[in-house]
């Protein structure tokens, strides 16, 4: 059985590795692993506080590719781009060559969504999503930089820390009116935004970037309103999309990402999907570590002989903001309920409950987040 995995994010890698600790006979049980990148494994949270704890492009590296592909007896076809499946053939096409596989697991992430900018440098505005992305971002960041950042979600937020903590200046634009809009309450936002603001950060509310032009020192920034700034660098986090492409062009079927069962099976049975690039169930994406890592085991395990179904319990999301640290195990998308905030001493502590009182979700701000552990326990599976 030759099993070829598509990307070297944690998801790739789990697999592969989980694997390996399955089937010890790589002869027996070949791995290919095909990645556009380099391979490198990195831990791709801690983009979003390098800069505070020092970290350097380099030494966010915690395994060369050459070193994990030795460890887990992996094939490696770094620098590869995929361009095609074939399910018929069983084979995946890439601009090197043909990999014929008998399993197909794809890992393949998600891509940062753009925002439709006007100006001669809309082409300059960055996103950071791997370790390219980040060198780039670092290379051209002067000292002390007027940082404009588009998005106040938890990526926009956590860089806005990071980078106001390393000394640059910081403005964040977001349409909603408190940071972390999709996932907070307002009483949990507006402490945020109270911790956030006190760190030095400066927010617009229901304003976005229109424009963008380069100037001799930098960029000039208008508004929604017609405002303009200067900045040095300008940041987008205004989300991402998972990365469906190559599965939608091979007739597999997808929703906002790859779906898959509770097997991590996607409509073909010999591809399965994990990570950012797909959609679990009627759970929907899940763009988080500890669900990659759930699915990555159960995965591997199917992939091995014994179909074992990915079990996602409750997995609150630490937001790295160190101004403001906070918790946030978001209720399901529709659930019904509501949101009970309480101020407790040096922070403030959010749950959402149903009608009968039962907790779905939370959102837990400074000394509360203490609970978390606790309070993790009452919520409910997400699946599995
Ligand atoms: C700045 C930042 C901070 C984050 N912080 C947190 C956090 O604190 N906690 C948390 O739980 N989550 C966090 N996340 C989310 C988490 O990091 C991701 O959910 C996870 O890393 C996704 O891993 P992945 O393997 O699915 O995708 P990726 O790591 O994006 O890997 C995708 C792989 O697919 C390859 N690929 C794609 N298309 C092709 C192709 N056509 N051919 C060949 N290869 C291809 C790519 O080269 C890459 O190797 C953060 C994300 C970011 C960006």
């Amino acid at each position: 059985m030759h099993t070829v995995i598509i990307g070297s994010g944690i998801a790739g890698w789990t697999i592969a590795r989980e694997l390996r600790k399955l089937q010890t006979d790589a002869e027996l049980h070949p791995t290919t692993l095909i990645c556009s990148d380099s391979g490198d494994f990195y831990s791709k949270p801690m983009l979003s506080n390098a800069l505070a704890s020092g970290k350097t492009p380099a030494t966010l590296v915690m395994t060369p590719a050459a070193k994990i592909a030795e460890q887990t007896r992996t094939r490696l076809l770094n620098c590869t781009q995929v361009v095609s499946i074939d399910r018929a053939q069983r084979i995946v096409r890439t601009d090197k060559g043909d990999v014929p596989y008998d399993q197909l697991v794809l890992g393949l992430g998600a891509d940062p969504i753009r925002l439709p900018l006007a100006g001669n440098a809309a082409e300059k505005v960055l996103s950071v999503n791997d370790l390219s992305d980040y060198t780039h971002f670092r290379n051209a960041l002067p000292a002390g930089a007027e940082v404009t950042i588009l998005g106040a979600g938890l990526i926009g937020c956590e860089f806005a820390n990071d980078l106001s903590a390393a000394g640059h200046a910081v403005r964040v634009y977001d349409i909603a009116q408190w940071p972390l809009g999709r996932l907070l309450p307002e009483a949990a936002g507006q402490y945020s935004l109270k911790k956030l603001t006190d760190a030095g950060i400066q927010f617009e509310w229901g304003n976005s970037i229109a424009q963008v032009d380069q100037t001799d020192s930098g960029y000039r920034l208008t508004d929604s309103q017609g405002n303009t700034h200067a900045a040095s660098l300008v940041l987008s986090a205004i989300g991402l999309r998972p990365r469906t492409g190559l599965a939608q062009a091979a007739g597999l079927e997808c929703g906002r990402g790859i779906r898959v069962d509770g097997l991590g099976r996607t409509s073909d049975p010999a591809i399965y999907a994990l990570g950012d690039c797909a959609e679990y169930g009627p759970v929907g994406p899940l763009p988080y570590i500890q669900p990659v890592m759930n699915a990555g085991r159960a995965i591997a395990a199917t992939l091995a002989g014994k179909e074992t179904p990915i079990k996602l319990p409750s997995m609150p999301v630490l937001v790295k903001t160190p101004a403001c640290p906070t918790v946030i195990a978001p209720p399901a998308a529709g659930a019904s309920g509501q949101w009970l905030c309480e101020a407790v001493e040096d922070g403030m502590r959010a749950l959402f409950k149903s009608p009968d009182g039962t907790l779905l979700g939370m959102a837990l701000l400074g000394a509360a987040t203490a609970q978390r552990q606790e309070l993790a326990g009452q919520l409910p599976s997400l699946m599995g």
